[in-house]
């Protein structure tokens, strides 16, 4: 690859999933790979297989179905076992690649891994040569490398490229460094390896003093060539790099960086959704590039600029990261043909059949609802995309509350096997006899963790959005509900999180 190309290394499947509240099944992860791979990303780390069997699944079935597309990389231990497992995971994979890490720190050889100087040498020489008899494309990664003795970094790494790394990744894993630092490790990298020309340098930066991005940014600078993030920044802790930051900085400031990345950046916004809709892990107002905010100006001077001139205000286009909205209102009287303009141009193919059920969605909403927004039909789309498998499925739903009055909550469901189970429950609040009620008749150990209502759109008759998270047997699992009753979105969101738990097991 040309040395102007960065390449864009994605490990929202790894470093993001294994975050607190982002867990995904495997069918979420393939649903996401689905989309790194419309996005142009050309690595992605799938997993950490020999973590459980969970991910080495998930790791196996997305190199199967992308490793023709996009390289799919597995995460690995400096051990025999777990460098045969990860192995075994991506053997299938037309483009594959094998991660090994190990930690350089003193303080992680002191305290973790109880490990000389001289062992954490030969351990790399031989585990990466154990790889690359595996697998051409390999990547090495000294663990906490920021934190980690100039002198001892560069031999690490010159003996990883020795065994076979092709790729040096230098993780600043605690979120420690600062731009300026962290450009003169990778400068002193460049500068005192002696064999660093055969191996492509690369950043992993977490975001724990806020400064992911730049650090990041700082390294291209200094000559690295592949970065790691994730969409949304999600990640261990404060986060890791965000995707779509450091390809938009790389993208709007190639004049200063002169380099490019092989990203699509118009599927940007529609992949941040998805990882938010996926996870259940919203962004903030204001985010960077793919917050709701991210283009709006206010202040009437900004506007009055903008209306002469974009460029006054505007450093990117908002058309340039995804960003659609011409928000003209759709309503009742819309037809087919309106609708599906509308969904083309917000970036949805949809195929006849999943046509005429949003259509249905459309036409249900424009019912209750006199005008339907981008942001409305977005999460209808998005409601029966990610739809699981229905265990369960709702009947009928009957809640009554009030002052004065004990809340109540009636559920009919019907199992897959045609079986319908009623019960009724009372609660703190409607919303809570709903979720005791649903528990009853699934009759599974749930622990709520998390409940969230948001409104999609503007007004009164806007769309509720319910996320809700839960535990069953120490895992957790997101849903989430959309419709314009609350009530009823909270239940739709529980309901789906039961069915996914119920389906695992
Ligand atoms: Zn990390």
């Amino acid at each position: 690859m040309s040395d102007d190309v960065i390449r864009i290394f994605d490990t929202t499947l790894r470093d993001g999933e294994q975050s607190p509240g982002c867990s995904m099944n495997i069918d979420e992860k393939l649903d996401v790979a689905a989309a790194l791979v419309e996005l142009g990303v050309d690595i992605i780390e799938a997993g950490f297989p020999i973590a459980s069997p969970g991910d080495f699944a998930a790791v196996k079935a997305v190199a199967e179905k992308f490793g023709d597309r996009t390289t799919i990389c597995g995460l690995a231990r400096c051990r025999q076992e777990d460098i045969d497992r990860a192995w075994e995971a991506l053997q299938h994979a037309q483009k594959k690649r094998i991660h090994v890490f190990l930690a350089t720190s003193a303080i992680h050889m002191q305290y973790k891994l109880k490990m000389a100087e001289e062992q954490i040498i030969s351990r790399t020489a031989e585990m990466v040569a154990r790889a690359r008899d595996y697998c051409e494309d390999i990547e090495f990664s000294p663990e906490d490398a920021s934190r980690t003795e100039l002198d001892f970094l560069c031999q690490v790494v010159e003996t990883a490229i020795n065994a076979g790394a092709t790729t040096v990744n230098i993780p600043d894993t605690v979120g420690y460094a600062t731009p300026s630092h962290y450009y003169n490790v990778i400068r002193t990298l460049k500068s005192q390896v002696p064999n660093i020309d055969r191996a492509v340098i690369s950043t992993h930066c977490h975001n724990d003093l806020g400064l992911a991005v730049a650090n990041s940014l700082a390294a291209v600078e200094a000559g690295a060539r592949q970065v790691e993030c994730t969409i949304n920044g999600i990640g261990e802790r404060a986060g890791n790099a965000a995707l779509e930051e450091i390809v938009m900085a790389i993208r709007t400031r190639s004049d200063y960086y002169k380099v490019s990345t092989r990203i699509n950046t118009p599927r940007l916004v529609p992949t941040s959704r998805l990882v938010t809709n996926v996870t259940g892990m919203k962004i903030q107002r204001n985010k960077a590039v793919v917050g709701q905010n991210a283009f709006a100006h206010e202040a009437g001077i900004h506007q009055h600029g903008m209306l002469q001139e974009r460029t006054t205000y505007e450093i990117m286009r908002p058309e340039d990261v995804g960003f659609v909205g011409t928000n003209l209102v759709l309503g009742k009287h819309s037809g087919r043909h309106a609708f599906h303009d509308r969904l083309t141009s917000l970036g949805y193919t949809l195929d006849d059949a999943a046509f005429q059920k949003v259509f249905e969605d459309f036409i249900a909403l424009a019912d209750k609802k006199k005008e339907i927004y981008d942001a409305d039909i977005v999460a209808l789309v998005d409601q029966r995309s990610h739809q699981v498998h229905e265990t369960w499925s709702m009947v009928t739903m009957h809640t009554s509350a009030g002052t004065g009055t004990i809340p109540t909550a009636t559920i009919e469901l019907r199992h897959e096997s045609g079986e319908t189970r009623r019960d009724a429950a009372t609660g703190d609040g409607p919303i809570d006899a709903v979720f005791v009620a649903l528990e009853r008749v699934v009759g599974l150990p749930v622990k709520l963790i998390e409940f969230d209502v948001s409104s999609v759109s503007g007004g009164k008759d806007a769309l509720g959005q319910v996320n809700v998270t839960v535990k069953v047997d120490d895992r957790t699992y997101h849903g989430q509900g959309v419709s314009t009753d609350v009530i009823e979105a909270a239940a739709i969101a529980y309901l789906q999180a039961l069915n996914k738990a119920i389906a695992e097991r």
